[in-house]
């Protein structure tokens, strides 16, 4: 079997133009333009690659964002008053902290200090609660954007055998949690996982988010599995690679996600599609207390 190769860049660009039209209809019915706040603490060159292509995004799709810069040496109360400003402003819908942050300042402080309801990396515990019991408001982008890749590419997953190989917070833990939401059955693995092949090659589907290059190899999967590669790293060579030996693997693969042009263009993609979302609540809430 060869497999089908998921064309991430066509369905990120698919879902935008999707985006675009509601937010144009947003601005027109009801003068409504959805804002999201970028908050960038220090200098880290990734951090502002990141942050950059976001703010492209937005701008690209009719989001208003703006850049908070703030020097790496930055009090933690300046940044949580910076925060509280945010949250009070109707302007903004969603409150995005690149990170890493700078170690003098506590992540998790900073990320249960933005209101739940403009979370829109899904960071906050409120959010991250609500994966467990099947009602966060906003998913985090990167295992949404899986989940979209899933959905787009009619990939059943309820009773199927999934398998995460990462349980990061950002990543293979909510990846796999939104994913038992769907009635699969899940299996989480990560670097204390012995004889992680024994897990892989039970799976129909296989995400893959652990960060090491060609540690799922086509000896570890079974015929006709969906795999999704959402690692990246950069070989000595400058070539960008994700944690799936794809030549080998999607020999044997039915559906496989390439490393770029896979995950990545839906992470940036979730973070609009949460930015809308949070507008339209806005709206909705507005709605209600007219009424009421
Ligand atoms: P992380 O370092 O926080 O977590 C890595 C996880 O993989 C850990 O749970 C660890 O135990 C596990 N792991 C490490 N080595 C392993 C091994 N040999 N066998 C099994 N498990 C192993 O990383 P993260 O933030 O979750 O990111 C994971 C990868 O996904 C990275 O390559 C990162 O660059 C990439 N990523 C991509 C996107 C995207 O938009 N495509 C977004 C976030 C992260």
């Amino acid at each position: 079997m060869t497999a089908r190769i998921i064309d991430g860049k066509a369905v990120a660009r698919k879902l935008r133009a999707e985006y675009a039209e509601r937010i144009a209809d947003l601005k027109s019915t009801h003068g409504i333009q959805p804002g999201i706040a970028v908050i960038l603490v220090g200098d880290n060159p990734a951090s502002q690659v990141y942050v950059r292509n976001k703010i492209l995004a937005c701008k690209d799709t009719g989001i208003h964002s703006e850049l908070h810069k703030l020097p790496a040496d930055t009090p933690e109360e300046t940044l949580l008053a910076e925060i509280d400003a945010l949250n009070a402003n109707p302007a903004v819908h969603g409150i995005l902290v690149q990170l890493p942050l700078p170690p003098h300042i506590e992540v998790a402080k900073v990320l249960e200090h933005i209101a739940p309801d403009k979370d829109v990396d899904g960071f906050h515990l409120y959010n991250v609660g609500g994966l467990i019991t099947g009602n966060t408001v906003f998913p985090p982008c990167t295992p949404y954007g899986v989940q979209k890749l899933l959905e787009h590419e009619q990939v059943e997953i309820s009773g199927r055998n999934v398998v995460v190989v990462g349980a990061s917070n950002i990543v293979g833990k909510p990846m796999a949690l939104m994913l038992m939401q769907k009635d699969a059955t899940v299996a989480i693995c990560h670097k204390m996982t012995r004889d992680l092949a024994q897990f892989t090659s039970l799976a129909d589907i296989l995400v893959v988010a652990a960060g090491v290059p060609g540690l799922i190899r086509a000896d570890m999967v079974r015929e006709g599995v969906v795999v999704i590669d959402v690692g990246i790293n950069r070989l000595p060579d400058g070539r960008i690679v994700g944690d799936v030996d794809f030549e080998g693997v999607s020999q044997k693969a039915s559906l496989i996600s390439p490393v770029p042009g896979g995950v990545g263009p839906m992470t940036i993609t979730m973070l609009l599609h949460n930015t809308i979302v949070s507008a339209e609540r806005g709206l909705a809430a507005q709605g209600r207390a007219k009424q009421g």
